[in-house]
């Protein structure tokens, strides 16, 4: 799957004016993002520099917790567009020295910024800075509540391999509790059309009253039976104050991720994870480097394509 040609902006302009949940999108604004992402993924796979749409614009990421791959696509997305991309080395800043989360998102503002990337676990910042900055916030990790781009990113990764979303079941498994992944992937899919399972023990999954489009699946048979995607996710230890370390004893053994366990699924399932992944805690690494099975490397792939598709609908409004 590729547009070849750059895809048309939703009839009305893409308006979204921040990126902090996915609900911040309509459908046909999530449409388009993911048709701008297969357009930019075409340069990327070519290796051909893609048109410096962000000439001019400065974009600062600043992420108070760890990441990786975030981090670092973005990054890589905005410099790929022609922005002025500004990491900012957290540990080696002001925040040291006592300055807090508005004052340093201000400060950094006030130097033109035109787009700010943040990650942090503080409730409700993203939404304050959307009101106090004068440029796009666009959400890259908020605690357990969302990481927009990451669903979006998932979602063109499952379309570049089964063309769409509509009608798939997608086993999300592992510690959902404490997911901002499964969280921001659950409603991305299911407004997507497809059929989202949360498949774990009782003690991972998130309260009773959340995410009713959702089946849950205490049984890795049940949660498995006829998916076409199989998600695994990291037990995410840092977060786990309250008990989640007792019922990630014993988790590998019942729902580990492994060849022999992924038969439970369709036979052409594909595997994926958001990373990092912790291998043999709750996946084989056999299975995750299984070229045949696994599309975790791809999600890498769509991270970037995905985005840059992000900083230039929200930057230029996709015209
Ligand atoms: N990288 C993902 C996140 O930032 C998943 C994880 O950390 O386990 O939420």
């Amino acid at each position: 799957m590729t547009t070849a040609t750059r895809p048309s902006p939703p009839k009305g302009g893409f308006n979204a004016r921040r990126l902090i949940g996915v609900d911040d999108l309509s459908d046909a604004e999530i449409h388009f993002l993911l048709e701008l992402a297969e357009h930019y993924a075409g340069y990327l796979r070519r290796a051909a520099p893609a048109p410096r749409r962000l000439a001019g614009k400065t974009q600062i990421n600043l992420f108070y917790e760890d990441s990786t791959r975030t981090n670092m696509s973005f990054e890589l997305a905005g410099k790929k567009l022609g922005a002025d991309v500004l990491v900012v080395p957290v540990a080696a800043s002001s925040v040291n020295k006592g300055e807090g989360y508005i004052d340093t998102s201000q400060t950094l503002a006030a130097m033109s910024a035109d787009v700010m990337v943040l990650r942090a676990n503080e409730k409700g910042l993203h939404e304050t800075l959307d009101e106090v900055l004068n440029c796009i916030v666009i959400n890259a990790g908020d605690g357990v509540r969302e990481h927009p781009t990451q669903a979006l990113l998932d979602a063109a990764a499952i379309a570049s391999e089964f063309k769409k979303l509509e009608g798939l079941t997608i086993a999300i498994c592992g510690d959902i509790r404490h997911s901002r992944v499964a969280g921001s992937d659950a409603r991305l899919f299911t407004r997507l059309g497809a059929h989202v399972r949360f498949v774990g023990p009782a003690e991972l999954m998130p309260p009773a009253d959340e995410f009713s489009a959702v089946e849950r699946c205490d049984r890795l048979s049940d949660g498995l039976d006829g998916a076409d995607i199989v998600m695994g996710l990291r037990m995410q230890f840092e977060r786990m104050g309250d008990g989640g370390a007792e019922a990630a004893k014993g988790y590998y053994d019942k729902f580990g991720l492994t060849h022999e366990t992924i038969k439970l699924a369709k036979p052409a399932a594909k595997i994926m994870h958001p990373g990092p992944m912790n291998r043999g805690v709750e996946i084989d690494g056999a299975l995750a480097d299984d070229p045949e099975r696994s599309i975790i490397l791809r999600q890498v792939f769509y991270g970037v394509a995905m985005r840059m598709a992000c900083l230039d609908a929200l930057l230029t409004k996709g015209e």
